[in-house]
């Protein structure tokens, strides 16, 4: 994808802060962090969201976001760690070429420390649950 900025630091056109790379994917350093050490793991090849990648390309993914993990938590000193991946404006996509953040956590950050679930209205669950369940 010719103005895709991911795909312009897979092609070398941008600079990134390269982590690990393999056949499958890339992984750098994100350059507005929730904290320091915050990555991201792209595919190689453009898929505009989760929806689009291949199974193959999703485990290479998930696979390289739990090494990085790994590595992220030992040298940050994090106790934590999320992995974040957004789809579509209403979710939080502002690059549509798909990524995974990976994300150390500190104790107080004020990143995502609690969100607003809401109980099920009478019978909404067991409808959701069959229309989902249609859809597999
Ligand atoms: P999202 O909102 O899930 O699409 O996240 C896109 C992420 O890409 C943001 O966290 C940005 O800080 C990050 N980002 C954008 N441009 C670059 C870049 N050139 N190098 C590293 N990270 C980037
Ligand atoms: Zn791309």
């Amino acid at each position: 994808m010719e103005d895709c900025i991911f795909c312009k630091i897979i092609r070398g056109e941008i600079p990134c802060a390269k982590l690990y790379e393999d056949a499958q994917v890339l992984c750098f350093l994100d350059i507005n962090p929730i904290n320091p050490g915050h990555a991201l793991v792209i595919t190689k090849k453009h898929y505009p969201t989760l929806f689009e990648v291949p199974t193959e390309e999703l485990k290479a993914c998930v696979a390289t976001a739990q090494k990085v993990a790994k590595a992220i938590c030992k040298a940050t000193g994090a106790p934590g760690l999320n992995l974040l991946q957004n789809n579509h404006r209403s979710a939080g996509q502002l690059i549509e070429h798909v990524h995974f953040h990976v994300i150390p956590r500190l104790p107080q950050d004020g990143f995502l420390t609690s969100w607003s679930g809401k109980p099920y209205p009478a019978n909404q669950l067991q409808q959701s649950l069959e229309k989902i369940r249609a859809e597999l």
